[in-house]
Formats: structure tokens, C-alpha cells, sequence
């Protein structure tokens, strides 16, 4: 018996409606996965597929952050800096905008700025220094010592070692006779002119200061009560027999000094060419104990103590 063969059209009907709801649901999830995907996102914020790029290598956080904000063309560069800080990023935008304008920025100055403080005028903004760190405090014009501060392990230097007649210290005291003698050894000869200075030392010759020339000379060449290093007894100013302020760069003492004092523990303060950072004029002569370990990490940092700390050490 021959009769003619039904197609059922039900089934096909179904399979046709289970491939196109396949291909929908696939098409729909792609594109799903496509507007929420980092690129889309970072796109939509603005960014170029090259900036995208870029944007995608750094750690999560910062990516979600670009994708949430509008567009910054300051973003990937300050990003790229060594020193760069998250906590400090609205501060690195907030000056570029305030001192750059639409001048070429230098990046890695506006990090070094902000990190320090330096974006502000000396004594504003202030804290206190986290006397905890013990050697390693910070002292600057942000950063102040508790009111009136006095270390209590004093020695006298002896007139071999200080002239005229100083206190510092102990353990500084044993870590400059160390470095003493190691520079005797090369036939050089290294005298400190200035160490402790208690809180009423530093007034009087801030206020000397103030009193007779205002108070802008006297904050470019002398600190305030509580905000000097000296007044920490960790600091010394020291000379070649015969040298002062002017001359003392140009001698055999600070060539040795700038190549081995950080093996005793001492460090420049206050740099050439670092003046907007530490907030000093170069001092050739000025010197900060923190202990050898350290000395040498910031030694081989080549950065400011301030940067240093603010990098470092600032937890
Ligand atoms: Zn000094």
C-alpha cells in the first residue's frame, strides 16, 4: 500500500525554534559580555584603544576607577610614576590644574610635590611626626615635633670632635666618631659646628630673625621652633677645618662625605637641586643620622629624606 508520506512539521517547527533561541541567547551574551567588558567601559569613558591598553595593565582598583570617572588625560601618566601614591591621586590632579594649566606637565615633580606636602605653603597643612619611628622621624616644614620636644639622652661632644662646644645625641655621638675616624684615615678631617638645639635656641634665632628682617627671610633661612631637625638631636652641620657655608662643597671632606657618610648613618638633608621638595636651601653641610640600615636605602634611592619617608616609610 502506497500512501504518501507525511511530514510532521511540528518537530521541525520546534528545532528551527530551539536553534534561533541558540543563536539569540549566544548573540545576546556576547553582546552582554561585550558592553561590560573593561574595554567597552573604558572606551565609553573616553579612553583610546592605545590608552586602553595601557589602562588594562595596571591593577584592578585603578582600572575600575578609570572606568567610573570621565576621561583624565593626566590619569595614565601620573599612573606611571614610580613614586605615585593612590591616597595622593585628587592632590596630583587638583595642582596640575592649579599650576600647569595647559603647559606641559612634568609628572614626576607633581608626584614628588604632593607626596612631601610641597603643594602647599611651608607650616600649613601641617601634622606632627610620628614620633614611633624613632631615628627615622620626620621633620620638616610639615611635619613638626610635639611642642617644645627634648630628646634625653644627650652627651657633650668633646672639642676634638665639635667646635664650639656641643650636644648631641649618644648613639648619633658614637656614630659620628666612627665616621670620624674613618675619614681621619684618608687624612681628612671633619668638624661639627652645630648639633642640639633646644626649642628655645631655635626661637630665639627665629624670632632674631623675624624681629629684624620679617617673616619671610626668616622662614628661608632659619626653621620654626619644633619644626627644625636639630631640635631633634639627631642632626649635625659639619665642616672641614678652615670652610664655612660657602666653601664647604668644594672640599676633600664633603667628596668623602657624599660617597660614605650614608655607611655611618648619615645622610644630605638637604640636596642640590631639591630645594621645592625638602623646602631648604642646599646645605652642603648638613647631615641627618638614621641609623646605617636605612642611611643606605635612602642613600641608594637617590631621593629626598622627605620622599623617601613619604614613600616608604608613611604607613
Ligand atoms: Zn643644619
Amino acid at each position: 500500500m502506497y500512501y504518501k508520506r507525511k511530514v510532521k512539521k511540528g518537530p521541525i517547527i520546534a528545532i528551527i525554534v530551539i536553534i534561533l533561541v541558540i543563536i539569540v541567547t549566544v548573540c545576546g551574551i556576547n553582546l552582554y559580555k561585550y558592553y561590560t567588558s573593561d574595554e567597552y567601559r573604558l572606551g565609553e569613558a573616553g579612553y583610546s584603544e592605545k590608552e586602553i591598553k595601557e589602562i588594562l595593565k595596571f591593577d584592578e582598583k585603578y582600572i575600575t576607577y578609570a572606568m567610573e570617572h570621565k576621561y583624565e588625560d593626566d590619569f595614565i601618566p601620573l599612573m606611571k610614576q614610580k613614586y605615585f601614591l593612590w591616597k595622593n591621586y585628587d592632590a596630583y590632579i587638583k595642582y596640575i590644574d592649579d599650576v600647569y594649566g595647559d603647559q606641559k606637565v612634568d609628572y614626576e615633580k607633581v608626584v614628588s610635590l604632593v607626596n612631601v606636602g610641597a603643594n602647599n605653603e611651608p607650616y600649613t597643612h601641617t601634622k606632627k611626626a610620628d614620633m614611633s619611628k624613632g631615628n627615622a622621624i620626620l621633620v620638616n616644614k610639615y611635619t613638626s615635633l610635639p611642642e617644645k620636644y627634648a630628646p634625653d639622652d644627650f652627651v657633650e661632644m668633646s672639642n676634638w670632635y665639635a667646635y664650639p662646644n656641643n650636644r648631641i645625641r649618644k648613639e648619633v655621638y658614637d656614630a659620628f666618631r666612627e665616621m670620624f675616624n674613618a675619614a681621619k684615615e684618608e687624612n681628612l678631617t671633619l668638624i661639627v659646628n652645630s648639633s642640639y638645639r633646644s626649642y628655645e635656641e631655635q626661637k630665639e634665632i627665629y624670632d632674631d630673625y623675624d624681629n629684624n628682617r620679617g617673616r619671610e627671610y626668616a622662614d628661608k633661612y632659619a626653621a620654626r621652633p619644633d619644626f627644625s631637625e636639630h631640635q631633634t638631636g639627631l642632626s649635625i652641620d659639619v665642616f672641614a677645618p678652615g670652610s664655612n657655608m660657602s666653601n664647604f662643597e668644594s672640599t676633600d671632606e664633603f667628596k668623602w662625605l657624599s660617597e660614605n657618610s650614608y655607611k655611618y648613618g648619615f645622610i644630605l638633608r638637604y640636596p642640590k637641586g631639591k630645594e621645592d621638595i625638602t623646602g631648604y636651601n642646599y646645605e652642603a653641610w648638613h647631615y641627618r643620622y638614621v641609623g646605617k640600615d636605612l642611611a643606605e636605602k635612602v642613600f641608594e634611592s637617590g631621593l629626598t629624606y622627605d620622599e623617601y619617608y613619604a614613600y616608604y616609610l608613611d604607613k
